[in-house]
């Protein structure tokens, strides 16, 4: 039942020409669509079924539970879950085909001697976000130190603090400490190995090109992920409501709680 009236129209094809676009922009690089927090209230198992319908071939969630979620709903794609997940929570995570993300020694401590077959990890690299992750040199010693562990490392990945903004200089220091990570990482032990890099602004107004994926969330909703416009962008939610009841009052009267 839905009395009230009031909902959101989500267009799939708005939000699929947004991820083509954006993909094309990206382009060597493909695009991970970043679904996270219900696929920021479009509703992530839907969403995720239109990209893997267009041929998106990665997701990203920030919780352990949006992507068992996405993968209930019938979506088998890589699903890589960007927070911090607890050692208790590693099985459910290999149970439904989730990558995890490894952040620090002491998570590394808390997962080597779980007697479970773990998921696999991507490793987050601080380059100047300060959030998850250590700095390049420190992440490079995890990584060898988790794959002499006997866990699959199958990509690593950064975060920019100013991808919005225009020429940030910024941007440039955490990529070169990135490509520091990546050129030390010596032979890959693994068939394959994903790198990937910038967010929505960074996919609009970087050259990502060096890197195997973007992460794209916001702009693939059709919403600016800087104050530098793009038109190629569409809206993809829409309001709508039913008015109940409209009434005139004079100029100066107040309304409501407070009188504001
Ligand atoms: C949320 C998030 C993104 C997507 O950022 P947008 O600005 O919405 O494109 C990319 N990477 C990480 C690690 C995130 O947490």
């Amino acid at each position: 039942m839905n009395s009230r009236k009031t909902f959101a129209l989500i267009d799939l094809s708005a939000y699929k020409q947004n991820l083509l676009y954006l993909s094309r922009k990206a382009f060597p690089a493909k695009l991970m669509a970043v679904v996270k927090a219900d696929a920021y209230g479009h509703g992530a198992v839907e969403l995720s079924k239109a990209a893997r319908d267009i041929g998106i071939e990665r997701l990203a969630v920030a919780f352990l539970e949006e992507g068992i979620k996405i993968r209930e709903g019938g979506v088998n794609l890589p699903i890589l879950v960007l927070n911090y997940v607890d050692r208790h929570e590693i099985p459910i995570a290999r149970k439904f085909g989730l990558t995890l993300t490894l952040c620090s020694f002491g998570q590394l401590e808390e997962i080597v001697d779980l007697e479970v077959p773990l998921p696999d990890f991507h490793i987050v690299v601080d380059t100047g976000m300060r959030r998850l992750g250590m700095e390049w040199e420190d992440s490079l010693r995890l990584y060898e130190s988790a794959v002499s562990k006997g866990i699959r490392i199958t990509g690593a990945y950064t975060h920019f603090a100013t991808a919005d903004e225009k020429e940030s200089e910024f941007v440039s220091e955490q990529k070169d400490s990135f490509d520091r990570f990546l050129a030390g990482l010596g032979e890959i032990p693994f068939g394959s190995f994903e790198s990937h890099i910038s967010n929505s602004a960074g996919t609009i107004f970087l050259d990502n090109s060096r890197y195997d994926y973007v992460r794209a969330g916001i702009a693939t909703y059709g919403l600016q992920p800087s104050i530098i416009v793009d038109n190629n962008l569409m809206p993809v939610l829409e309001w709508k409501t039913c008015i109940s009841y409209l009434k005139k009052i004079h100029a100066g009267y107040s309304v409501s709680y407070g009188r504001t």
